[in-house]
């Protein structure tokens, strides 16, 4: 049976299906899901990060993740973990600028927190030599020692539902079947029932899952001491609007078109996640765009020096700076979230 398949009789049997339960079935479902069966990354897959764009990206996250080091009071064992480390890019570029730091380097100890078998097998591939372990969520890491987390896009895959306004009352937006039984948006009134949604729909976007996450993040920061960076794409503030979105092949599609074919991604609503961070015991940095948080960090430097030693691909350099800073590329869209424990000056 395919997943659609599955899908179909699952909301014939119990009935409209909210879409955080279709995003978590389609990503991670353990034999049809998109995470264990087709994870894409880069150029030939289904989706480009800022890892691929360029090597300073990572780099930089070493030379934060090194600096928090640095404030921690250079603890000889500090735990280093990735959430969602993709094809592993990111952090070996991130242990190749910790080298610079040998201490730092020296008090790693390693963990990637990743639920994709066929993602864990690319990241040993990519991370060869290094001793790393693997976790499936957060409480699943030792409760000892402090602590460095980063992850680049990986709160946008956490389940997200919807509403919809239909008056002055809302409703939920869930997953139905059309009269020739194939799947569509349909809004949830408990009368007269699910009807069809509408294109001028007004949508509001809520995820118990990131709120969850967030509360994890700032209670393990708080108790461990530490700081963690959340890299990802979301409006500053509150917004509304429907940003349920399937990527196959670097197109946008219908998330419904193709579940378990498709990476299936939302905005992600950092006001919300902040706020389960604090209210998890850390503090949190005001939301930076990660164009002028890696211009804090010396972008700019660090692509003169690689430009200097490579002076053929000078311009191939500059383009890969403007795609990851530029406000038309990924400068502005994306915003970095920093939780960290109230004895660490905000880093
Ligand atoms: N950080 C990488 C990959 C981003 S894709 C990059 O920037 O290129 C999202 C990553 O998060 C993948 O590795 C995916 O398998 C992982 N992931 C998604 N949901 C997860 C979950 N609930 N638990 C653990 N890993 C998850």
């Amino acid at each position: 049976m395919s997943l659609r398949e599955r899908l179909v009789s699952r909301i014939i049997r119990s009935g409209p299906m909210p879409i955080s339960d279709f995003m978590t079935t389609c990503l991670h479902d353990p034999e049809l899901g998109y995470y264990a069966t087709r994870p894409a990354l880069g150029d030939l897959g289904d989706f480009i990060t800022a890892p691929h764009v360029s090597q300073m990206f990572g780099e930089l996250i070493g030379l934060w993740a090194a600096d928090v080091w640095v404030r921690l009071g250079r603890p000889t064992r500090v735990r280093v973990v990735e959430l969602g480390p993709g094809d592993g890019t990111m952090m070996s570029d991130m242990l190749r600028a910790a080298r610079a730091v040998p201490a730092f380097s020296d008090a790693m100890d390693i963990w990637l927190v990743e639920s994709s078998p066929p993602l864990r097998s690319a990241q040993t591939a990519a991370l060869a030599g290094t001793p790393v372990r693997w976790a499936r969520d957060l409480a699943a890491l030792p409760t000892s020692d402090p602590c460095i987390l980063v992850a680049n896009e990986f709160l946008d895959c956490l389940p997200i539902d919807q509403w919809v306004r239909r008056g002055d009352r809302w409703f939920p937006r869930r997953i139905g079947l059309d009269a020739a039984g194939d799947l569509v948006f349909v809004v949830d009134a408990p009368y007269p029932g699910a009807s069809p949604a509408m294109d001028g729909d007004v949508i509001a976007e809520q995820s118990p899952a990131l709120a969850d996450f967030g509360r994890k993040v700032g209670e393990m920061v708080a108790r461990l001491s530490g700081g963690a960076l959340f890299i990802d794409y979301g409006p500053a503030g509150a917004a509304t609007g429907d940003t349920l979105q399937a990527l196959r092949n670097h197109r946008k599609e219908s998330a419904l078109a193709r579940p378990g074919e498709a990476d299936l991604t939302a905005h992600v609503d950092f006001s919300t996640f902040l706020e389960a961070a604090r209210a998890g015991g850390a503090r949190t940095a005001p939301l930076e765009t990660q164009g002028d948080f890696l211009r804090r960090l010396g972008i700019g430097v660090r692509a003169e020096a690689l430009a200097r030693a490579n002076p053929q691909k000078t311009a191939l350099i500059q383009r890969q700076l403007q795609r990851l800073v530029a406000p038309a590329h990924m400068g502005e869209l994306f915003k970095v979230a920093c939780v960290h424990s109230s004895d660490l000056l905000a880093p």
